[in-house]
């Protein structure tokens, strides 16, 4: 076919396929999780550039998911309406790792197998389009994007170094707009295309996918049907009396059809009504939301109204992930009238200290169309942002009031630093911080307490900062002890004067002997057991920050 063309995979695919194939073996399910996931975000995708391009949507059919089965010949299909593809998008997309879900994978395996990690953990990646091969010899994806006026045909093959892109001619397989995959499965996999076992998996992974999924079934309804009377058994009721109407006899019989049923539910749970809502579905929503393992340490649903309205469910995560502030964090879940938006806004809906924490935010009064620009100007924005802000702070303080003591000292070990961050970049939260601080200090040297508890050792990189932007707690003040002129509150004046007379002369006399060494000698009342203490002048650096600052410069 001169019209079919072949392409090679970039070199990082094949690879990626291979280690997606063999650590995946025991979890070859989740194939069906990530072509779903992709089907949800190509609707998406669609409904959300359709609010300012709405040419993109004229094919007016529904934003919908379908999957069918052929058990015979072990195949599935799975059809969306979403945004599909051009011919280049389908080489970008589907021959390179861009900046896909998969790559994460690649990282994962990575550090899992540095940190000899369990490998059941991998199962829970977004792995993406190749987890198809798991399962499948040969997969097709025919696709139609609103932006192109051909429908394209993407086919490869599992253990292939390259795959294949031509048009689709065959008119009986051409869709108005989306993406139909087509799964042929491996000998010893064919079992997932029984009708069941699909609308299994679909109720277990795809029970928080916000668009119909429609499983192809077979269904039964009983009906009563009429039989012939048996002439037979008519002789021997009736002799030879033929003129004895026929009695009619009925039998039920099940009249088998196939048809689309819808597989789940489609209400998203920050809809629902708290009171109904179990801490595992939460838990379960987060998971399956933001592909993690753990459970989180905390979860916190809510609606606002008045000023702006808004729905939200915040959740603080069990483990940290990549930087302490990573600005490409896809943690928070942008609606607006329950239309995603983006993964993409984080920053415009928290300061960048609380990236860690992970939602969705759906609301009521911003445009459809709503950009980054706008967000950024938007007073529904800023009123947003305040009420998320104390909402993850109220989270937070759950978790630190906890009788599981655990649970907090997780927290601090991952999060500890990004407060140490809010000291210093949000003077407006200091009343919120403060008291989730956390310092090791002279009365328990391993175990952390907060200021309420006493006095402290600034051992972390961060601490002094931090301290010096917090500069009070509780109208106390924070006193660096290593510094000059440290007044601990217990001046005698007296005894000050005297001391002073008595010693004047010999500190002037070492001040002389050390010249240039030092700022200056002083009398000090805060020794009892030694003579003498270097200390930093009031406005430098303290002793502690200058080593700091040597260690980074060298
Ligand atoms: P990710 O979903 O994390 O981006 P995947 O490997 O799952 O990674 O998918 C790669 C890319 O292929 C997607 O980002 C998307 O652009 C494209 N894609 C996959 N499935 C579909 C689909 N059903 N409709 C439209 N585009 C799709
Ligand atoms: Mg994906």
């Amino acid at each position: 076919d001169p019209q079919c063309q072949k392409f090679e995979y970039q070199a990082e695919v094949s690879r990626l396929m291979d280690l997606i194939v063999h650590s995946l073996y025991s979890n070859k399910e989740v194939f069906l999780r990530e072509l779903i996931s992709n089907a949800s975000d190509a609707l998406d995708k669609l409904r959300f550039l359709s609010v300012t391009e709405p040419e993109l949507s004229k094919e007016a059919v529904d934003l919908d998911i379908r999957i069918q089965t052929d058990k015979d010949n072990g195949i599935i299909t799975i059809t969306d309406t979403g945004i599909g593809m051009t011919s280049q998008e389908l080489v970008d997309c589907l021959g390179t790792i861009a900046q896909s879900g998969t790559a994460k994978f690649l990282k994962a395996i990575k550090d899992s197998k540095e940190a000899g990690a369990d490998s059941n953990l991998i199962g829970q990646f977004g792995v993406g389009f190749y987890s198809a091969f798991l399962v499948s010899d040969k997969v097709v994806v025919s696709t139609k994007s609103p932006k192109s006026d051909k429908q394209y045909v993407w086919e490869g093959e599992a253990n292939a170094s390259s795959y294949t892109i031509r048009e689709e001619m065959d008119p009986e397989k051409l869709i108005p707009r989306g993406t139909r995959l087509t799964l042929y499965l491996k000998r010893d996999d064919k079992a997932f295309a029984h009708p069941e076992r699909i609308q299994n998996l679909v109720k277990n992974y795809s029970q928080f996918v916000s668009f119909p999924i429609y499983t192809w079934q077979e269904k039964g309804f009983t009906k009563e049907v009429e039989i012939d009377n048996d002439p037979a058994e008519v002789n021997q009721e009736g002799g030879e009396d033929t003129n004895t109407e026929k009695k009619k006899k009925t039998k039920k019989v099940i009249e088998k059809y196939w048809d689309w049923e819808l597989t789940n539910e489609t209400k998203p749970i920050w809809l629902r009504n708290p009171k109904d809502v179990t801490t595992e579905e939460y838990n379960e929503f987060y998971k399956k939301t933001f592909n993690e393992y753990l459970d989180p340490l905390a979860s916190s649903h809510f609606t606002t109204e008045g000023e702006v309205e808004f729905r939200s469910i915040l959740f603080v995560p069990a483990v940290k992930k990549d930087d302490i502030v990573n600005s490409k964090t896809k943690n928070i879940r942008l609606y607006v009238k329950r239309v995603f938006i983006s993964d993409d806004f984080d920053g415009e809906l928290f300061p960048r200290y609380l990236s860690f924490v992970k939602g969705v935010v759906d609301s009521n009064d911003l445009p459809l169309n709503v950009s980054r620009e706008i967000l950024q100007e938007s007073r529904i924005v800023r009123i947003m942002r305040k009420r998320l802000v104390r909402k993850a702070f109220d989270m937070i303080l759950g978790i630190s009031l906890s009788e599981n003591r655990d649970d907090y000292e997780k927290f601090w070990e991952n999060f500890g630093k990004n407060l140490k961050l809010g000291c210093i970049e949000d003077h407006s939260n200091h009343k919120r911080i403060a008291p989730l601080l956390r310092f090791f200090s002279s009365q328990s040297e391993d175990d952390l307490i907060s200021l309420d508890e006493y006095v402290l050792f600034l051992v972390d990189p961060m601490d002094e900062v931090a301290i010096q932007n917090l500069k009070s707690y509780k109208e106390k003040n924070f006193v660096d002890i290593s510094k000059e002129d440290l007044d601990l509150g217990d001046k005698n004046e007296e005894k000050e004067k005297d001391i002073k007379q008595e010693f004047g002369q010999t500190c002037d006399w070492i001040k002389k002997r050390l010249g240039d060494k030092v700022a200056s000698v002083q009398i000090s009342n805060r020794l009892s057991s030694s003579p003498c203490v270097l200390v930093s002048g009031k406005f430098g650096w303290s002793a502690n920050m200058e080593r700091l600052m040597r260690a980074q410069t060298l």
